[in-house]
């Protein structure tokens, strides 16, 4: 809610545990602000000589003050369909059968079951088939079901005919269906979606069919993305994966005051892409760019991910001896990519999951310094979960940001990571420590929806590698502290997205991007109660964007 004293221009915040995410004074007890930026940093004592008349005070009670969360991967745009049935938690098919079959029951015959969130531990073997969604569950319906990494599609019969996916078809715009090895039918089961489906065709071809993907599904998709955002103290919001169409979504978002944090939006290329496409992506970021809305890096797929067998890896899976996943680009084609996409100034923002796949990117940065020369270019590597040890300190010596997701390595999750990896890479999955402890930076996110959105999971994990319940702990080696959880969540993640001198820490000159907490996480006993604390305000530039309800 938005209240009368959003319109003043000075606040300060008093009698509070500030966190600043800046080494040269990590603590304070109180901030001042004089309209978009921190005025003044200072100890309680000295605050009520920094509250202007008529200004607005905000009493701490002894909370903790953070600089505001900047998520560096989350996927606000895709959110959450209010119109899919949600199958995330489900951990049989008898169990996804049921929550599609009740699901079902309330749609007309003709209408389309959208789904989300199924994990590939519920499906037998990991992969689904059409055979799995017969018509005593779904009706005469056609179903479309997102894994919950929105990874894959799984669809039924009745789907495949709607969207014509036809025995021996292996490219469609939004993906690419699996097919029987010996009858060349396909079975149901659509991979890439990731690398197709978020791409301008692809997601053209599928608002012919489905609801979810129009334009005016996505915006209402997208709100309650922005509502979470600003009400978990997400002051930056980092969209990582967007068509050239989507930018309009933010512009529509911006004018109707629904974008209360900041936004970067990254755009999608793949293998293939032209130079007239990077013209026009060029075109896009002089358009867009402010602090407000920004269009900036490149994202980019080296691979895809671990749990159905997709990473690229050096060796391989344990369990699949004859598989080791592969690049989605050839490499040599890959540096030459990132070698053209920084002539043309853009830093990259890529995913990669396997060592090879991180690999394969480190590789392409190092060809970039030879062929490009020196240069502050802060390539993003995303997700890095299954690092190689002897790749760890090349983030700092090339200079590339680890950006990871704490909150996908809790051992809740990852069942099939862990059987996929086995034990020996798993001494360096999610290597938040020895990352840092080399020199890299960190920029930690949530990867939303995929995971949770809320910063105090992604500080949980990181601090615990635990689950919620505090239970299963592992690779306790790899945990990090807390002050050091925070500064990647905040300064780590601005300096990832070249916005390091306005944001990202309690720095007086920096905008008043706040979180006001309502406890004090480095005063606890038990981690868990990090994950009963919310935040009472958030502050972008200067103004209250949300206010917990007292
Ligand atoms: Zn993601």
């Amino acid at each position: 809610m938005l209240g009368a004293s959003e319109d003043r221009s000075s606040l300060l915040i008093r009698n509070a545990r500030v966190f600043t995410s800046d080494d040269a004074r990590p603590w304070a007890g109180a901030v001042a602000v004089e309209g978009e930026r921190i005025s003044w940093v200072g100890d309680d004592a000295d605050a009520l000589e920094h509250l202007g008349a008529g200004s607005e005070a905000i009493d701490a009670h002894g909370a903790a003050v953070f600089p505001g969360f900047v998520d560096a991967h989350t996927h606000v745009r895709l959110g959450s369909n209010p119109g899919a049935v949600q199958l995330s938690g489900a951990a049989t098919l008898g169990d996804l059968h049921g929550r599609l079959a009740a699901f079902a029951a309330g749609l007309p015959e003709d209408a389309w079951i959208e789904g989300e969130g199924w994990n590939y531990g519920a499906v037998p073997g990991g992969a689904p088939t059409a055979d799995m969604l017969p018509v005593e569950v779904t009706g005469p319906r056609p179903a479309f079901l997102f894994s919950y990494d929105v990874h894959t599609v799984w669809l039924n019969r009745e789907a495949m005919t709607r969207l014509g996916v036809t025995p021996r078809m292996n490219e469609l715009p939004w993906g690419r269906p699996e097919l029987d090895s010996e009858t060349g039918e396909p079975t149901g089961w659509v991979h890439d979606f990731a690398v197709r489906g978020i791409s301008e065709d692809g997601q053209r071809a599928l608002a012919q069919h489905l609801r979810g993907f129009s334009p005016d599904a996505t915006y209402a998709r997208l709100l309650p993305s922005l509502d979470m955002a600003a009400r978990f103290g997400i002051t930056t919001v980092v969209e990582p994966q967007n068509g050239l169409d989507d930018l309009e979504l933010f512009v529509r978002a911006r004018e109707e005051g629904t974008l209360r944090s900041r936004l970067i939006a990254a755009i999608f290329c793949e293998p293939g892409t032209t130079a007239q496409r990077l013209d026009a992506i060029e075109d896009a970021r002089r358009t867009y760019d402010d602090d407000r809305f920004r269009v900036s890096p490149i994202k980019l797929y080296i691979d895809d991910v671990i749990e159905p067998h997709t990473a690229a890896m050096l060796e391989p899976y344990a369990n699949r001896p004859d598989v080791r996943g592969d690049t989605f680009w050839e490499p040599r084609e890959f540096e030459a990519f990132l070698i053209e996409l920084e002539r043309r100034g853009f830093q990259s923002f890529t995913h990669a999951t396997g060592d090879r796949g991180i690999r394969t990117v480190l590789d392409a940065v190092q060809r970039c310094r030879e062929a490009n020369g020196p240069g502050d270019r802060r390539h993003q590597i995303v997700h890095v979960e299954c690092v190689h040890p002897d790749d760890l300190g090349r983030f700092s010596m090339l200079g590339a940001v680890a950006c990871m997701q704490p909150r996908h390595c809790a051992p809740d999750i990852v069942a099939e990571w862990r059987e996929n990896v086995g034990p020996e890479r798993s001494r360096y999955a999610w290597p938040f420590r020895s990352l840092s402890e080399q020199g890299a930076v960190l920029a930690f996110s949530s990867d939303w929806n995929v995971a949770e959105m809320d910063p105090m999971w992604w500080l949980y994990t990181a601090v615990t590698r635990a689950a919620p319940d505090g239970t299963g702990a592992w690779n306790l080696e790899e945990r990090v502290d807390l002050a050091t959880a925070v500064r990647a969540a905040t300064i780590g993640s601005a300096f990832a997205n070249f916005a390091e001198h306005d944001r990202g820490s309690i720095v007086p000159g920096k905008y008043a991007d706040l979180v006001v907490l309502s406890r004090d996480p480095f005063g606890m006993r038990d981690a868990r109660e990090i994950l009963e604390t919310h935040v009472t305000h958030t502050i972008v530039g200067g103004r209250v964007v949300h206010r917990a309800e007292a």
